[in-house]
């Protein structure tokens, strides 16, 4: 199934969380089993063969993170939103398109010489990816790639990311 296929699934929710916000939602795909499926073996196809961890930010990165790992038989890290992790955790603060926040990974999670792909459905302003990246290496892990589902290129999201990475679909 295309990459053209995928996208046209993908739903433009005008006005979503705020006014002003065009919300892209994923979840017709994952609504559709044939379509997941190949979505999953996309973003495969973009994770270098030497990862030993995906790192998936909340929420929606972790239902495609947690699909990529299953199909790469490699280990998921989840990147969470303040005060979900309930053991000892690292932060990293950054900027939303739509507010500010923080993420928080477990500290033991991540060790000196992980090989990580940080993964993602929206690339926006690219803050969030960005304090994930800064999180991983704050550990000592090498982050190889960041993969996303869709970058908004419009937002300029790339610009702040360190590390490569690559985008399926750009708007
Ligand atoms: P940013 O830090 O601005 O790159 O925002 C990326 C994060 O916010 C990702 O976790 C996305 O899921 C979410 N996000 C930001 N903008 C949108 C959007 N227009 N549609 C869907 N999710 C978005």
């Amino acid at each position: 199934m295309t990459l053209e296929y995928i996208h046209q699934l993908i739903r433009d929710v005008p006005d979503f969380p705020k006014p002003g916000i065009v919300f892209k939602d994923i979840t017709p795909i994952l609504e559709h089993g044939e379509a997941f499926g190949a979505l999953t073996r996309h973003l495969a196809e973009r994770v270098p063969t030497n990862v030993n961890k995906i790192v998936a930010i909340e929420s929606r990165g972790f239902i495609l993170g947690s699909a990529v790992a299953q199909h790469l038989r490699c280990g998921l890290v989840i990147v969470r939103k303040p005060g979900k992790l309930p053991r000892a955790t690292l932060r990293e603060s950054y900027d939303l398109e739509y507010g500010s926040d923080a993420l928080e990974v477990h500290e033991d999670a991540l060790r000196l010489g992980d090989r990580v792909v940080v993964m993602d459905d929206v690339l926006a302003t690219g803050g969030t990816a960005a304090a994930a990246e800064r999180l991983c290496e704050r550990i000592g892990a090498q982050v190889l790639t960041s993969v996303f589902l869709m970058e908004i290129e419009a937002l300029c999201g790339r610009e702040k990311l360190k590390n490569p990475f690559v985008s399926l679909i750009r708007v």
